[in-house]
C-alpha cells in the first residue's frame, strides 16, 4: 500500500521509512511531484498535523499522513511547543533553537521535558489521529551529532545518552514519532 507522507523533512522521511513494515511504501512529497510549502498555521500540534494531511488529501488521490511534533518544557510554560521549529526565529535553525532553550532554562531546577508527535492519517475520506510521547530531561549542553532538531539536548528518561548519541534504530524504538507511528501501523493492520 502506498502512503504519501506530507513532509519535506529528509530526517523524518528516513526515520519513518525504517519503521514501516513490509507491504507499505512511503511516497515522499518530492516523489509525488510536490515542491510547495505546506501551511502550518494552526495553534496546536494536533491542528497542524490535520492541516498538513488535509492539504495533501485535497490535492492528490493517495492515502496520506502528516506528523507534527513539539518539544514541551513545563518550566517554560510549555514552550517551545507548537513553535518548536521557529523558536529562535524564522531561520528555523536547530542550533539557535537549542541555544535559546538552554539560555531560558539557566537557573531553573525543573529541566523535565517531553516530545509529543501527532500523526494525522487521511484514509478513505476520514481523518485518524495517533499520538506518541517520550519523557526526558533537557541537559545543560549539546551532546551527539545524530538525529536532528533538539535531539542533542534531549535525554530520554532511563537513558544516559541523548537522542543525538543514539543510533537511529535506538531512537526510533522509543521516540515520540516511533510510538505514534506504531499506533498508526496497528490501526492499518
Ligand atoms: P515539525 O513536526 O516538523 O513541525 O517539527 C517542529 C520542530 O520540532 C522542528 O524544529 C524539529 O526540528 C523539531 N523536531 C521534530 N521532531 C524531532 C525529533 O525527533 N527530535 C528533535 N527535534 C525534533
Amino acid at each position: 500500500m502506498k502512503l504519501l507522507f506530507a513532509s519535506a523533512n529528509a530526517h523524518k522521511i528516513t526515520e519513518i521509512r525504517q519503521l514501516l513494515p513490509t507491504g507499505y511504501e512511503l511516497v515522499s512529497l518530492a516523489e509525488a511531484g510536490f515542491h510547495e510549502d505546506i501551511p502550518e498555521t494552526a495553534d496546536t500540534i494536533e491542528g497542524n498535523a490535520i492541516l498538513k494531511a488535509q492539504f495533501m488529501a485535497d490535492r492528490q488521490p493517495l492515502a496520506c499522513f502528516a506528523d507534527d511534533t513539539g518539544l514541551v518544557i513545563p518550566a517554560l510554560n510549555g514552550e517551545p511547543g507548537v513553535y518548536s521549529a521557529r523558536y529562535a526565529g524564522e531561520a528555523r535553525n536547530a542550533d539557535d533553537n537549542m541555544d535559546l532553550v538552554l539560555q531560558k532554562l539557566e537557573g531553573k531546577e525543573d529541566r523535565s521535558a517531553y516530545f509529543v508527535t501527532v500523526i494525522a492519517l487521511y484514509l478513505n475520506g476520514q481523518m485518524h489521529l495517533f499520538e506518541g510521547r517520550v519523557e526526558g530531561t533537557i541537559l545543560t549542553e549539546k551532546r551527539g551529532t545524530n538525529g536532528f532538531g533538539y535531539d542533542p539536548i534531549f535525554q530520554p528518561l532511563g537513558f544516559d545518552r541523548t537522542f543525538a548519541e543514539m543510533t537511529s534504530d535506538q531512537k526510533n524504538s522509543l521516540s515520540h514519532r516511533g510510538r505514534a507511528l506504531a499506533k498508526m501501523m496497528e490501526f492499518l493492520k
